[in-house]
Parts: C-alpha cells; sequence; structure tokens
C-alpha cells in the first residue's frame, strides 16, 4: 500500500521531535553509524543475511494466535496475539539486536556496550555477543538488577559482563546515562547496542526498521488468520479493525505499528504504564502526562517537573520504567494517527493472571498491559471486529515479581522441605 507518511527527515525528525543532541565527541561515532546504516539498509546480502538470522536463530515467522475463549468471555471484538513471546530470548528484543550487532561487526567494533531495564535487551545483547564472538558489557540499574535477578544470571552465563548503576533512581535512564558516558570514552573500538526507538538519530529509525519485521509479517499473516476464523463479512486482504502494543520507549510498538500506518482503517493504539494511576505521580506516561523536551539525544515527550529535571517514573514492569519515549510516537500522537491510554499495575496483573488460565500463556509484564487494554477494548466492539496485540514478550522473568506481589515464596513449598528432608537422611 502506498504512503504519504515519510518519516525522518534527513537530520532524524519525526515531525519536531527526534533530531540528534549529543556531545561533540560523539559526533564523529554518530556519523559513522549513520553513513554505515544508510550504506547497508537496502544492500541485499544485509537483508538477506538478517533475514536468515530471523529464520534460523530467532525462529521467525512468529504465529499469530486467536485468543478465542478470551474474546467469547469478553463478549465483543476477537483478540489476536503476535506471538513475540516465542522468539528465542523470549521477547521481540532479539530482531533489533541482531540487526545493530551485524552493523557492528561490518565497521570492525569488537566490543558492544548496551543498556537495559527488564533485562530482556541485556539478554538479547550477550546472546547475540556470544554467537558472534564479541565483547559485551551491559549497563543495569541496581534497582533492576535486584527485580530481574534471574536475566542477570543469564547474562553473566552467556559471557557478558553486568555493570549494576548507582546513580539517580537506579532504573534505565541511568543505566543509558552511563552507557552514554563508556561510548564516549571508547568510541574507536565500541559499538552501542541500544534496546529501544530511542537516543540520537539514526537509531529511532533504525532501530524501528529492524522492529518492522514484526508488522510486516502480520499484514501477510492476518487476511488468512480472519478469513479462517469465518468472521463474517470480512473482506478480502482484510486487516484488523485496531493494533495495539505496550509503550516503554516504543520498540515493539513502533515494529508492529510502522508498517500498519498506510492502512488507515486500522486504528494503532499505544499503552502506556499508568503504574498506581495517572494522577498518583507513580507511573510512566510519558505521552499522557509528560511535556516536550530532550532526553538522550532527541527532542520527544518526557516526564519532567517544571524545570526541565526528569521526574521518578514507576511501573510493576521495568521495561516500561522509562521517563521518555520514541520520538516517532510523540509525533504520532501529535498528528493523531496513533492514539495512546494509560493501564495501571493492578489491571496488568489482572490481565497477566487472566492470560495463564485461560489461554495458557505466561505474559510479560510490559506486555500485559496491552492485553488488559485490548480485553477492556473487546467488550466495546463487535464480534465481527478484531484487535491484533502484539505480545512482546514472555513472563518467565516476571514470576518472581508476581510471587512476591501475590504473597507466595516459591522456593518454599511444603514439596520442596519434603525432598530437602529426605536428600538430608539419604
Ligand atoms: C523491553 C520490553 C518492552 C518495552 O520496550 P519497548 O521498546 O517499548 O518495546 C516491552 N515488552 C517487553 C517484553 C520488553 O522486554
Amino acid at each position: 500500500m502506498q504512503s504519504t507518511y515519510q518519516q525522518p527527515d534527513a537530520a532524524g525528525h519525526f515531525g519536531i521531535y527526534g533530531g540528534s543532541f549529543a556531545s561533540e565527541t560523539l559526533t564523529h561515532a554518530i556519523a559513522e553509524l549513520r553513513d554505515a546504516y544508510a550504506k547497508f539498509k537496502d544492500d541485499p546480502a544485509f537483508l538477506a543475511e538478517f533475514h536468515y538470522e530471523l529464520k534460523h536463530f530467532v525462529g521467525r515467522p512468529s504465529p499469530v494466535y486467536h485468543a478465542a475463549r478470551t474474546s467469547r468471555e469478553m463478549g465483543g471484538a476477537q483478540i489476536y496475539l503476535k506471538r513475540e513471546d516465542l522468539n528465542h530470548t523470549g521477547a521481540h528484543k532479539i530482531n533489533n539486536v541482531i540487526g545493530q550487532a551485524m552493523l557492528a561487526r561490518r565497521m570492525g567494533k569488537p566490543r558492544i556496550i548496551a543498556e537495559t531495564g527488564a533485562g530482556q535487551h541485556g539478554v538479547a545483547t550477550a546472546t547475540i555477543c556470544a554467537r558472534y564472538g564479541l565483547e559485551c558489557v551491559v549497563y543495569m540499574g541496581s534497582a533492576d538488577v535486584k527485580r530481574q535477578s534471574p536475566n542477570v544470571y543469564r547474562m553473566n552465563l552467556l559471557g557478558a559482563k553486568v555493570v549494576p548503576v548507582e546513580s539517580g533512581s537506579k532504573t534505565l535512564k541511568d543505566a543509558l546515562n552511563e552507557a552514554m558516558r563508556d561510548w564516549v570514552a571508547n568510541v574507536d573500538d565500541t559499538f552501542y547496542i541500544i534496546g529501544t526507538v530511542a537516543g540520537p538519530h539514526p537509531y529511532p529509525m533504525m532501530v524501528r526498521d529492524f522492529q518492522s519485521v514484526i508488522g510486516t509479517e502480520c499484514i501477510s499473516q492476518m487476511p488468512a488468520m480472519l478469513a479462517a476464523d469465518g468472521m463474517t463479512g470480512v473482506a478480502e486482504g482484510q486487516q484488523p479493525d485496531v493494533v495495539m502494543a505496550c509503550v516503554g520507549g516504543g520498540s515493539n510498538a513502533m515494529g508492529i505499528f510502522h508498517p500498519y500506518i498506510p492502512f488507515k482503517n486500522t486504528r494503532l493504539i499505544g499503552v502506556e504504564a499508568a503504574g498506581e494511576g495517572l494522577d498518583s505521580g507513580k507511573h510512566s506516561a510519558s505521552i499522557l502526562r509528560g511535556s516536550p523536551g530532550v532526553l538522550h539525544g532527541n527532542r520527544t515527550y518526557l516526564l519532567q517537573n517544571e524545570d526541565g529535571q526528569v521526574t521518578e517514573t514507576h511501573s510493576i514492569s521495568a521495561g516500561l520504567d522509562y521517563p521518555g519515549v520514541g520520538p516517532e510516537h510523540a509525533h504520532l500522537s501529535d498528528i493523531g494517527r496513533a492514539e495512546y491510554v494509560g493501564v495501571t499495575d493492578v489491571e496488568a496483573l489482572e490481565a497477566f493472571h487472566y492470560l495463564c488460565r485461560t489461554e495458557g500463556i505466561i505474559p510479560a509484564l510490559e506486555s500485559a498491559h496491552a492485553v488488559a487494554y485490548a480485553m477492556k477494548l473487546a467488550k466495546t466492539m463487535r464480534s465481527d471486529q478484531s484487535i491484533l496485540v502484539n505480545l512482546s514478550g514472555r513472563g518467565d522473568k516476571d514470576i518472581g515479581t508476581v510471587a512476591d506481589l501475590s504473597g507466595v515464596d516459591f522456593y518454599d513449598r511444603p514439596s520442596m522441605r519434603g525432598l530437602q528432608v529426605k536428600g538430608g537422611k539419604a
């Protein structure tokens, strides 16, 4: 389908957002990356290798699944899940990491740095570095190190060095700052793999392009799915009425949204983390409650006080706990092509448990935000309409958090104690 939407411009602006705000020491490294990406982005050999890796290492294409029981119980629109949770390493992050690591190799950079929040981007980066034999250093806020300890150990197993960051709120934004500092000090041999559609140009565009494989697959998968499910009145080539995704930095959302932008009959809805409520001051809803400013190299919506100081954010899910958002989302919101809504911690947790028991899928807490809003919206729609939700990741990493919130200690079950006693006697 033809599109009049051509973003960003040559300098990386999405409308009035984006651009490249970086210290002079990074200007050269950023220009070098921009040139390398421009050279390889349409290179047939580069793209062939990228798609080979996605197929054979990641397991793409990921399926689209009709959540029929959930849809029936909601009594409205049909809910479909794009199963990014089934990717190798458990989330969409790996798509982008492979693309950037391939660029790093072509640019002759043997050392990779990355920031991580939930740990998923760190795990994906450590995975590719192991596969390609690259040195890997991952910066992670010390608060996130605590709540995502299985992922920290995973990165260690994969041979990466995890550096806990003690500054600020000890979360994702502080890890990003620290990674930027490392990059400034080591530009010659180091490639910085950013995990979302943020950072200075060309990162927001490049990460979007790598993640767009998600939406591109959906466009070819959905018409057949809708037809196979016998939805009455489904026209040939029909696409879903709504495409929905959670928004932290916004990469899984841009990945599924971008190919759908020309499909004007498809509503695009981004779900932000409303934490303890949009008016509680404890949330990460940068578009709904933020204002334009500059963060991590680009102009975008961010959560800041009257003096322009970035404020503390909160979400039950580490991956959504970020005070900014990708500049393209800021633009899509301003021009009205995408809508943004909020889902609270409690609503996300309810959707998490619901999906576990109704569909046999344990979603990431991030993805559970999108599922929660889909369940709410479905009730207001007709049963011959459809909602496609990007299930960005699996929830294995979150079961400790959920158990804690439910007052369960899963290492202290009676059966486990029994086993210990027997073992002790033998
Ligand atoms: C990191 C992460 C997110 C949030 O990042 P985006 O860039 O907004 O996609 C969402 N879901 C999962 C499973 C993640 O790991």
